[in-house]
């Protein structure tokens, strides 16, 4: 890319002889994912559940969204993700 070009080109859009900006956005997201308790644990083994992510048990507010609608679990045991989505704001 020549170095004449204005920085902004790079997230710029003509169309129809309009020129549209587009802004890159950061957006952190958190989601709980898969379950890591250990159901056997008092057996000496390691045996989760296989629940693959956490879903809210109820209203958010509530004693029950802390815990898993599918496994039961708290949501202390679902693994905590957090990553940064990058998408363009029109
Ligand atoms: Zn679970």
């Amino acid at each position: 890319m020549p170095s004449s070009l204005p920085l902004r080109a790079n997230f710029g859009c003509s169309y129809r002889g309009i020129k549209v900006e587009r802004k890159l956005k950061n957006e952190l997201v958190t989601v709980y994912g898969d379950c890591m308790k250990n159901h056997a644990a008092h057996m000496g083994l390691n045996v989760v559940d296989g629940c693959g992510e956490f879903m809210p048990g109820g209203e958010e507010g509530t004693p029950e969204a802390l815990n898993c609608a599918a496994c039961e679990c708290h949501r202390n045991f679902h693994r905590l993700c957090r990553y940064v989505v990058q998408y363009y704001e029109y």
